[in-house]
């Protein structure tokens, strides 16, 4: 893709995975890998790029289809993640989207090491910082960014033109998607967890959107609305352009989100 960074992409019938490779001389360091069940496919890829040793795998946040790898991978390759993550794969965790109970993981899928804000690691020729933020898509979020090769892995914070993405603190995702704005620039390609590549542009015409959104729905509590009504007014007509061709889609999901965000409704366990 650009310099040593290679993207895998594991297709499924209704979803696409993103395993971020980092390749060199020292071998391979991935960012997130799907449900174990996934690795075949993820090896292959691996292999054809040159049967190198998997010696990093960060987990940018701990939902299954980006610990995958753990158990696989783990303990040989060291696998880091925000201290938050490593708490969730060694506990039962109960999301209100999964119908069963998920973990706990088995050690050796646990994050060796783990960090509180951000850290940084020397690999393969390249800088790969990883920087938490607070309470978006999960408690445990953070972005991998690639100094050399100027590639950002946001994981499930964002989507690239067309898509929504959702979490536990809307307003959470919102400043952290600024912090990233901030840092970035127009040559950086930003890696998703499951939509195709993005850039600054288009994070750009994104994060007004979520912005005004989160405000009209603030606007729309004070009001006295209830959240069927809000929900069921769907997103703003604003976010038209970011659609485009298609149609604003009717995502129930997303509205409630924003609306548990802004009435502390939402629990952390997602
Ligand atoms: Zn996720
Ligand atoms: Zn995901």
């Amino acid at each position: 893709m650009r310099g040593n960074i290679t993207l895998i992409q594991i297709h499924v019938p209704q979803d696409v995975f993103h395993i971020a490779v980092l390749s060199g001389p020292e071998g391979y360091l991935l960012v997130d890998h799907p449900e174990a069940i996934g690795n075949p496919l993820v090896q292959k890829a691996l292999d054809d790029m040159g049967k190198r040793p998997v010696k990093f795998l960060l987990n940018t946040h701990w939902h299954y289809d980006h610990v995958g790898g753990n158990e696989i991978y783990g303990p040989d390759a060291i696998i880091i993640a925000q201290e938050n993550v490593r708490k969730r794969l060694m506990t039962k965790q109960t999301p209100a989207w999964s119908p069963t109970p998920i973990g706990p993981y088995p050690e050796r899928a646990w994050p060796r090491i783990t960090f509180r804000d951000s850290l940084t690691l020397h690999f393969d020729g390249e800088d790969i910082e990883m920087d938490h933020y607070a309470n978006g898509h999960t408690d445990g979020d953070s972005v991998v960014y690639f100094a050399q090769a100027n590639v950002l892995d946001v994981g499930d914070i964002y989507d690239s033109k067309g898509g929504l993405a959702g979490g536990v603190d809307m307003e959470g995702i919102a400043r952290s998607l600024s912090a990233v704005l901030e840092r970035i620039n127009d040559d950086t390609i930003i890696i998703t967890g499951h939509s195709r590549l993005s850039n600054r542009g288009e994070l750009a015409m994104y994060l007004p959107l979520l912005q005004q959104t989160i405000a009209h729905v603030r606007q729309e509590i004070s009001a006295g609305k209830s959240e069927k009504e809000i929900v069921d007014e769907g997103l703003p007509e604003a976010w038209k352009p970011w659609f485009a061709p298609g149609d604003i889609p009717v995502d129930r999901d997303f509205m409630h989100q924003i609306y548990a965000t802004l009435t502390h409704t939402s629990s952390l366990d997602q």
